[in-house]
């Protein structure tokens, strides 16, 4: 029997719609496996007895005009929830409750969402991991041997929507933070054009990278979730003039004639034989739905790595100035207001944020800024130019989304370069600010998921969705992973 937690977000909403499920048996369902799953440590805060009380009075007003009416819905805590607890999984923030909703939360609750909770995430999500949480590491639903990262920074959010603790969620994506997680647990997850989803609300992590986006159980979800996320916001500057679409009613598998490349440059040293077979698996999948393949060069993309962890540092060291025990959460005492500023910064941040910090000040300083950050940001623009003159001849590009599956919690905690390796597939799209999703495509030989990786031209979400739907009804990947932790 399917349980309704095992409902797709688009299925549940329409038999909520048909009266067929109750809102408050929906979340019940959800809030009865979230407290069952306490040992994936995805909740941060949880407002259960409020979604039931909310449900309650929704049960017997079903707007069937609202697109996801009673709908029980967690979000990563690092969007500003009103009177909620908002930390960003940093000490700093313990306590911390805004007075103000972020722009993609209050859509959600517009068409009728519910909250559930917030979902842990790397502090400020600076990680690929969710082990640099100060509430503690998110464990995954799918393990070997061993217990395994869920992938971060959305590692909270990911592990939730993998193991049906909430219906859908929305991450943040600035190097990869919502593909690389959604890779890593079986789930989908797309990076939106940078400028679609406004992104005010959202602690800022690098302002000219972040993006919201649907993290979801299928891409028919996905096209729904974008939908309402989506449109133009004054309170944003660097959001788009462009309207909402209507994602989800244009989601088709016919992508005969489509153009996908594929760039020779992203398969890179070192890559295992699995993700490399995965990868020509969906060539020819694509292929065989009457798609057109060809062989792409995007030069630049060996720079894109170090280019971003200069300029995501930079970004952040300027943008995690503000907290400085005065005006947000938490605050350590000093002999004056300069020792106050230090004691707070140095117990309240942890230590990957402060590398970070470190790193941003140091290419920003003078005598620096030129050799670094103005290098790192012309180095950008060339990886743009890749992109550009890429997407002259292909409407997609299609590629793995990460270099490995999952891995153990712990194994890369003390060697930071190889835990920022793990982007090398995913930052290049930001730094071009393009929309990109993945999609599960299948096992490596321990039984644990792998994501392909589909780029788009700027604002063309459209044919992303529609090739990664004709992709997954193809695939027809089905999770694995029995309820161990319950
Ligand atoms: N893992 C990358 C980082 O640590 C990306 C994080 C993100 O996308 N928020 O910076």
């Amino acid at each position: 029997m399917t349980e309704i937690y095992q409902l797709t977000l688009y299925d549940l909403i329409e038999k909520i719609k048909s009266k067929e499920i109750s809102c408050e048996e929906a979340t019940k369902s959800y809030v009865d496996r979230a407290k069952k799953s306490q040992k994936l440590n995805c909740f941060i805060e949880e407002t259960f007895d409020q979604a039931l009380d909310k449900a309650k009075n929704q049960s017997d007003k079903i707007d069937t005009s609202k697109k996801l009416f009673g709908a029980p819905f967690a979000v990563k805590d690092l969007f500003c929830t009103k009177g909620i607890q908002t930390t960003a999984s940093s000490k700093m923030l313990e306590g911390f409750k805004p007075e103000y909703e972020s722009t993609v939360t209050s859509k959600l609750w517009d068409e009728g969402a519910n909250l559930l909770g917030k979902l842990n995430c790397d502090e400020y999500a600076m990680g690929s991991s969710n082990e640099t949480s100060y509430f503690g590491n998110v464990i995954n639903p799918y393990r070997n041997d061993k217990d395994l990262v869920p992938g971060g920074s959305s590692g909270g959010s990911a592990s939730a929507v993998a193991a049906h603790l909430t219906s859908a969620t929305v991450g943040t994506d600035t190097g990869g933070s919502i593909r690389q997680p959604a890779s890593f647990t079986g789930t989908v997850g797309l990076k939106p054009t940078y400028g679609r989803c406004s992104r005010w609300g959202i602690v800022a992590f690098a302002s000219s990278l972040d993006q919201a986006g649907p993290m979801t159980k299928d891409v028919r979800d996905a096209s729904l979730l974008m939908e309402v996320i989506s449109g133009h916001d004054k309170k944003d500057s660097t959001s788009a003039q462009i309207e909402q679409e209507a994602f989800s009613q244009k989601l088709t598998k016919d992508i005969k004639g489509l153009k996908i490349g594929i760039p020779k440059e992203y398969k890179i040293d070192g890559m295992s034989k699995e993700i490399i077979d995965l990868w020509d698996k969906g060539i020819e999948l694509v292929k065989s739905l009457g798609c057109e393949i060809k062989e792409i060069s995007l030069p630049h993309t060996k720079y894109a790595l170090p280019a971003y962890y200069i300029i995501a540092p930079a970004e952040a060291s300027s943008n995690l100035a503000r907290y400085d025990g005065v005006r947000y959460g938490f605050r350590a005492e000093g002999k004056d207001l300069i020792e106050m500023y230090e004691n707070t910064r140095s117990l309240g941040f942890g230590d990957e944020v402060k590398r970070r910090i470190l790193i941003g000040t140091y290419v920003l300083s003078s005598g620096y800024y030129d050799a670094y950050y103005l290098k790192a940001q012309k180095v950008r623009r060339l990886i743009k130019n890749d992109f550009d003159e890429a997407f002259k001849s292909v409407d997609t590009i299609l590629t793995p989304t990460t270099p490995s599956a999952a891995f153990a919690i712990g194994e890369n905690v003390d060697d930071p370069i190889s835990m920022y390796l793990n982007d090398v597939l995913t930052v290049p799209v930001n730094l071009a600010g393009l929309p990109a999703i993945s999609i599960p495509a299948g096992y490596d030989q321990n039984n644990l998921p792998l994501g392909l990786q589909l780029i788009g031209k700027s604002f063309d979400e459209q044919t992303v969705l529609n090739n990664a739907f004709a992709i997954e009804q193809s695939i027809n990947f089905k999770p694995n992973f029995k309820d161990w932790w319950m």
